[in-house]
């Protein structure tokens, strides 16, 4: 029972309540046209190139046995790479990652226990990623664990899983972080790959059996920011009474470099940030039908 993991960050303040542990699972079923982890949406490991760390040394050509790396002009070609890792090794300028690696719930369990005392403040451990319901038996194990000593736990998801997956981690979970993409289901499967069916369906059972959740909303110019869009989103939630809190998230395209460095196609879209007046007009259609809180996040 493992789960592919592409990053564990400590002491994150944006992921829940409180001071928190946050783990990033690999592989998610959608694929969100302004995705900012994109490293996160294929499940197997990869290799990172970082152009920026890049000293254009050549010891990486040199090392590869498979003959990936090119560095006139600087290329890679990955699909020849085993993920040795020699070039990671050989690299002194940390220019190579390999993304992902494989843990059991026991073995993220101390590295998750060493912030312990951080999670006093209110906060625990987050996992997010990625789709931790992909791995739905893997986590329960993990937030059981977790739940025997005193932490406290929250699930980020997309929501796109099956309510099985939902029902298992559940019993263990404190707050589920859940993102609403968009609410007409034909730009939705224009944006991220797949309609909002299921997605809201979940939604509204998670409403029916009184769990906490913390709605997150990313807003981003021409894909899912209009009024429309807003109005059905907040006559949406106010059928959802379990709903503690909204956040919208304002579109930026600082993901860039990490397309690059994963070698696959950029799909953010060429935009500028939602302006603060434009999103407090989006928020502004919230607040006049949710009695929870509303924040536009930084
Ligand atoms: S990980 Fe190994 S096979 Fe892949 S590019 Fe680096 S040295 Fe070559
Ligand atoms: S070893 Fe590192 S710094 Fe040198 S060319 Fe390869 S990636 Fe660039």
């Amino acid at each position: 029972m493992k789960i592919p993991i592409a990053a564990i960050r400590r002491l994150t303040l944006h992921d829940g309540p409180g001071t928190r542990t946050t783990v990033f699972v690999k592989g998610c079923p959608l694929h969100c046209r302004w995705c900012h982890n994109p490293e996160c949406l294929s499940a197997r490991p990869q290799l990172l190139f970082h152009d920026n760390l890049c000293a254009g040394c050549g010891k990486c050509a040199t090392v590869c046995t498979e003959g990936c790396h090119s560095v006139s002009p600087r290329t890679i070609d990955r699909s020849r790479c085993r993920l040795c890792g020699k070039c990671v090794d050989g690299c002194w300028c940390g220019a190579l990652e390999i993304c992902g690696r494989d843990y059991t719930p026991e073995a993220l369990l101390p590295l998750l226990m060493r912030d312990a005392d951080f999670y006093e403040s209110g906060g625990g451990v987050t996992v997010s990623g990625g789709e931790p319901l992909l791995y739905a038996e893997a986590v329960t194990l993990l937030f059981s664990l977790l739940h025997e000593r005193g932490i406290r736990t929250a699930l980020d998801t997309c929501g796109e899983a099956s309510w099985e997956a939902f029902e298992a981690v559940l019993p263990f979970t404190d707050l589920v972080l859940f993102d609403i993409k968009g609410m007409d289901p034909e730009r939705h499967r224009e944006n991220t790959g797949r309609d909002n069916g299921r997605i809201l369906g979940n939604l509204h059972r998670l409403g029916e059996r009184g769990v906490p959740v913390e709605i997150r909303m990313p807003v981003v110019p021409g894909c899912n920011d209009s009024e429309g869009e807003f109005e059905a989103a907040a006559r949406f939630l106010a059928r959802i009474p379990s709903v503690v809190a909204v956040r919208l998230l304002p579109y930026r395209s600082l993901a860039r470099s990490k397309y690059r460095a994963a070698g696959i196609a950029d799909t953010m879209p060429d935009e500028p940030t939602p302006d603060k007046a434009f999103l407090e007009s989006r928020a502004a259609i919230l607040r006049r039908n949710l009695a929870m809180p509303i924040q536009i996040m930084s």
